[in-house]
């Protein structure tokens, strides 16, 4: 069994991505080819947003934007500890700095501790509070009825970080149409993945687009050949955009088979332990079904008792981000006791569109007797 079964999703649309690829090899245009133009008017239309400009990494995808809004050391800017380092790597990149923000029972930033910590930081008068990257983790769209007021209360800016999100819906509005900016990511494990490595930004304000369309190329200004500010080389391949295309076409699908998937979790599990929580009119993308054990002496068992019966079992994220070995010599004295806690309890069952019923059975019947076991 694998983890994400890219391989049933391959022999579906094989025939559409050899004949998009086909086509970027018959054209040539392997750097910003007519795939790439059509890519972006697609994830415009899906996310209703003004702009989508297609990008190199889901990663980059944050850091330009970033860089279009000119970051120093001493501004700061609001994260959750509970999300893959990317969402803090890329306030440094861009020379900001983020400033940890601890997690609610959906996983995700807690509103609540967002404004207390921003609080905290004007009142210590140290950095300036400038802005928020709100991330929808494991496909579930942050608080963001709660997120934009604090934004606008405090006068910060808003990213959201959708990269374990695109497909999935809040209160009626798709992913990454949120905040001032939204950053997607289509690393080949994402709910919408290519075959390397590629991102999005989407925003709905003509200054900004302006400003992410010319860093995304080393800075451009009227062309190429002119440069006016810092930039980097943030394309995405014409290959990519042409394999996103075919994707594009079944992704709603997808969505539709990954609430199935979790459907038949939840079904399984609910009676034996809390399953991951939907708010009322969202619907999770499913980047990931993650669960908590009681400790992490049951959660370490749980895996080897899975891993053993051939199921994968993984665990995001192992080490919140104030506590990873990269921001040691900032002296975070700063404890976040819920995602410490998500940190040593939490784990992930295989989550993607082709998982049938039968694996849903098998995967579920080897947690319930391991945690029987472990419970007697
Ligand atoms: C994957 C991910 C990123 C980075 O995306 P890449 O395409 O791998 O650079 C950023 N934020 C979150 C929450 C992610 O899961």
């Amino acid at each position: 069994m694998q983890f994400i079964d890219l391989g049933r999703q391959y022999e579906k649309i094989q025939d559409k991505v050899k004949d998009n690829i086909n086509k970027v090899l018959d054209h040539k245009q392997f750097i910003m080819g007519p795939e790439v133009e059509k890519l972006e008017y697609r994830l415009a239309e899906y996310t209703k947003r003004r702009y989508a400009f297609a990008c190199s990494s889901g990663t980059d995808a944050l850091v330009i934007p970033l860089m279009a809004y000119g970051l120093t050391k001493k501004d700061a800017v609001f994260v959750p500890a509970f999300t893959f380092y990317a969402t803090a790597e890329s306030v440094n990149l861009a020379g900001g700095t983020p400033v940890f923000v601890d997690s609610n029972e959906t996983y995700n930033m807690s509103p609540e501790e967002l404004e207390k910590t921003i609080c905290a930081v004007l009142k210590k008068g140290e950095y300036t509070p400038r802005g928020i990257i709100a991330v929808d983790l494991f496909g579930l769209p942050a608080d963001y009825d709660k997120i934009i007021k604090i934004a606008g209360k405090y006068d910060l800016f808003l990213i959201e970080d959708g990269a374990q999100s695109f497909g999935a819906v809040y209160k009626g509005e798709k992913a990454c149409k949120f905040g001032d900016v939204s950053a997607t990511s289509f690393f080949p494990a994402k709910p919408l993945g290519c075959y390397g490595d590629g991102g999005a930004i989407f925003t709905d304000n003509d200054e900004l687009a302006e400003k992410i369309n010319s860093i995304r190329v080393h800075g451009q200004g009227e062309n190429r050949y002119h440069n006016i500010r810092i930039g980097l080389n943030g394309r995405l391949d014409t290959m990519q955009a042409a394999i996103l295309l075919a994707k594009l076409e079944i992704f709603d699908e997808e969505v539709k088979l990954r609430q199935r998937a979790a459907g038949f979790y939840n079904e399984r599990l609910k009676d034996i332990m809390d399953i991951p929580i939907v708010p009322e009119n969202c619907i999770s993308a499913w980047g990931q079904y993650s669960l908590l054990a009681k400790t992490e002496k049951e959660r370490d068992w749980i895996i080897t008792q899975l891993k053993g019966k051939g199921i994968p079992v993984m665990v995001y994220y192992p080490i919140p981000l104030h506590k990873q070995p990269v921001y040691e010599e900032d002296n975070l004295d700063i404890a976040l006791p819920v995602c410490e806690k998500y940190s040593k309890c939490i784990f992930s069952l295989p989550m993607h569109p082709y998982l049938t019923e039968k694996e849903i059975d098998s995967i579920c019947s080897s947690l319930i007797s391991s945690i029987k076991v472990i419970g007697a």
